[in-house]
């Protein structure tokens, strides 16, 4: 008997090459596998459409007629396939890139057929690109149902013919072949509460759908469920952890606290960082160990809290360390920490790739005899070599850059685990700081520190780069700094953005010495040299600072009030927030220029225009989110979303995200072992979701 777990490769019509495809291409081994593979969409089948109806703004369009005038156009590699489509209120063109030979071959003029498509204005002609064609006499809506599935396939897919259609009848054969109820993945309490559907009928209904209504308690059950799971994850660990591990006490605040908030803080904290100070405080006292996010808006001002957690650490007797991703920042939080602590007895190190093999004996030395407090660096901290006496705190720098196992060896740094406050660059969207992070508490500044002036952001095209600088100099002229950002060093063949070492050249010419003074910075650089064009801006030698995104992170020249993005469109717009927030840092009014060509995509243009209206990085990171889903959200490329979403969209599905966090946080509050006997089913699933994805393991 065939059952969930069967292979894929014994369903009618499939035979071994097709499912070699779907295993390499969607890692579908199973029926299981199979069956949780769902539509990205639906077509409305019952609804027809007329040529004269269609316009490029519709989604996908289904009409009824005829084809005729085959012609075959382009000529070797390039070649295409035209033909006009007509019903009786017009005309419109189809094409056809790949596949031709199949379409030549088996589409008849004369005939009438359905055509399914999305359509799009070529020059002032509308087309149909890789219509899905069906013979007209076979279609049968009550055959195939109203609402009939989309699956996404890739190019290798329907190369070997596993397109939509033939996922779709691989859907019904599965169905056919397991007759056996799909054993419940919720408990009835929950299903009962909550009106979701049982799980068959919605997974039969999610592929089958015969009414809007079904298919949307289908995938609202589905949705919820998936959602439900990862969060109970999340919920789970957080509670294990608070119940295993013991944290180091932090009760007492001392001289290097008191001194530094009485005698050397030259401002005061905004009302968002001393709440924060104040959770974090407690998380430190609480004899739990600290896993906290701290989420903050560029120039919020989250190094200070980094520095004020630290110094409780100290005194209490403890080390701390502060991590980041790249020397540069590395070496500016140094900068920055040393200069807020000078005068006190604490001096603090900087430890990282290029220390020098004798310096780090002693500062090895130094660590392990508590000598040494804070120790700031890169991955270099990591190392096993890196001893401490007594490290209590770790303060992690945009955390996304680090992997699981390097935040992992963090923790085994003392006997019981440090305490860790993780940092991210910019803010990560509300629905994915719940997902991604979701085992941490978190805490947010929302609120920039007093008299910062807005920044001004325009977005100007490569033509006005004359008026570009005329603004450039007349801040100069007022003593203020700037900075040019390149995407590319070189030139390149393959993009046509902006490079460095061109951008170097015109601005030299335009802003010639003695009267001008330029530095340049970027990745190809050897670090000390980068050290030293740095200090010349920051020291204001030089007027002018000409850089790759090497700069992006955390570089902070206060008299800086300028930056000019090239090729702006380049970027995303979390890089965009980032490398802005270099500027507007002291009091003067600061500005953006967000350089492009006229040749934009939709979303580049919607990128840039979504910058020139706000600067509010909270805003600008669900702007991001909605405009390219989650796993390219900064903050999750590199360590990866932990899971995939098979269903759910966070940008869509935020309330069910919020509400099913509640559900998994009011059983973890009550039974986080998952023991009682109506969790049983929970506890069951959640390990069978952990066991067969390698990437459910807790990240943070
Ligand atoms: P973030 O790391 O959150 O982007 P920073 O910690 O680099 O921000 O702070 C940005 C700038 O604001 C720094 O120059 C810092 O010294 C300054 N700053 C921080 N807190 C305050 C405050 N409460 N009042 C005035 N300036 C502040
Ligand atoms: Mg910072």
């Amino acid at each position: 008997m065939p059952n969930l777990s069967s292979d894929i490769k014994f369903l009618p019509g499939m035979g071994p090459k097709k499912a070699e495809v779907l295993k390499t291409e969607l890692g579908i081994v199973t029926l299981e596998d199979l069956i949780y593979y769902f539509p990205f969409k639906y077509i409305d089948r019952s609804k027809f459409y007329t040529v004269s109806e269609v316009h490029p703004d519709l989604p996908y369009v289904q009409l009824r007629g005829k084809i005729s005038n085959f012609a075959l156009k382009g000529n070797g590699r390039t070649q295409y396939l035209t033909a006009v489509f007509s019903d009786t209120t017009g005309h419109l063109e189809l094409v056809w890139f790949k596949g031709l030979k199949w379409i030549t071959e088996n589409l008849s003029t004369g005939k009438e057929y359905i055509v399914l498509g999305k359509a799009a204005l070529y020059g002032s002609k509308l087309n149909i690109a890789h219509p899905e064609t069906e013979d007209a006499e076979k279609f049968d809506p009550n055959l195939s149902g109203i609402l009939e599935p989309a699956y996404n396939t890739t190019e290798k897919m329907k190369r070997a013919f596993v397109h939509s259609k033939a996922i779709f009848r691989f859907q019904q054969a599965a169905f056919r072949m397991l007759s056996a109820e799909f054993a419940e993945t919720l408990p009835y309490y929950i299903r009962e509460k909550y009106h979701l559907m049982p799980l068959r009928e919605a997974l039969f209904n999610v592929h089958f759908p015969q009414t809007n209504i079904e298919l949307k308690k289908a995938r609202y059950r589905l949705i919820f469920e998936e959602l439900f799971y990862i969060q109970l994850n999340l919920l789970k660990t957080k509670a294990f952890r608070a119940k295993k591990f013991k944290g180091y006490t932090f009760d007492k605040i001392g001289t290097c606290f008191n001194t530094f908030f009485n005698e050397k803080l030259p401002f005061q904290l905004t009302g968002a960082q001393k709440k924060v100070i104040k959770e974090i405080r407690k998380d430190l006292g609480s004899g739990m160990q600290c896993n906290r996010l701290l989420q903050g808006d560029v120039g919020s001002g989250k190094t200070l809290v980094a520095l004020m957690s630290m110094l409780i650490a100290l005194d209490n007797g403890f080390q701390a360390c502060l991590m980041a991703p790249t020397e540069i920042l590395a070496q500016q939080h140094f900068a920055t920490i040393s200069r807020f602590l000078s005068g006190m007895n604490i001096s603090p190190a900087l430890l990282t790739g290029n220390t020098k093999q004798k310096d780090r004996k002693i500062l090895h030395e130094q660590l392990a005899d508590g000598s040494l407090q804070i120790l700031v660096g890169t991955h270099a901290l990591i190392e096993d070599i890196v001893q401490f006496q007594n490290l209590g705190l770790v303060v992690i720098d945009e955390q996304h850059r680090f992997g699981v196992e390097q935040r992992a060896r963090m923790w085994k740094k003392n006997d019981r685990p440090p305490h860790i406050i993780v940092m991210t660059a910019t803010p990560i969207p509300r629905t994915l700081a719940m997902t991604v992070y979701g085992d941490l508490d978190i805490s947010v500044i929302n609120e920039l520190p007093p008299g910062r002036k807005p920044i001004k952001t325009l977005h100007m095209f490569d033509s006005q780069r004359l008026r570009l600088f005329g603004l450039m100099r007349e801040e100069i002229k007022k003593g203020r700094q700037i900075y040019v950002v390149y995407p590319l060093i070189k030139e390149s063949e393959k993009f046509d953005y902006k490079d460095l070492e061109d951008g170097l050249e015109s601005i030299s010419r335009a802003f010639p010495p003695p009267e001008f003074a330029v530095s340049v910075v970027h990745g190809k650089m050897k670090s000390v040299e980068k050290e030293k064009a740095m200090q010349l801006f920051i020291r204001h030698v030089t007027q002018i600072m000409v850089a790759t995104t090497v700069i992006e992170v955390g570089v902070d020249v206060p008299n800086a009030s300028v930056m000019v993005i090239e090729s702006a469109e380049r970027f995303g717009l979390s890089q965009l927030h980032q490398l802005r927030g270099r500027v507007g840092r002291g009091a003067e009014m600061s500005y953006c220029y967000l350089m492009s060509s006229h040749k934009l995509s939709t979303e580049a243009r919607k990128r840039l225009q979504i910058m020139t209206e706000t600067t509010d990085g909270f805003k600008i990171s669900e702007e991001d989110l909605k405009l390219r889903g989650p796993g390219d959200i900064e903050g999750t490329q590199q360590s990866g979303m932990p899971f995939d979403l098979k269903i759910s969209n966070l940008v869509q599905d935020s309330e069910i995200l919020a509400l099913v966090r509640n559900v998994a946080s009011d059983i973890v509050d009550v039974d986080f072992e998952l023991s009682l006997p109506e969790n049983e089913i929970l506890g069951f699933q959640l390990k069978k979701l952990i066991r067969s994805s390698k990437n459910w393991s807790v990240v943070s």
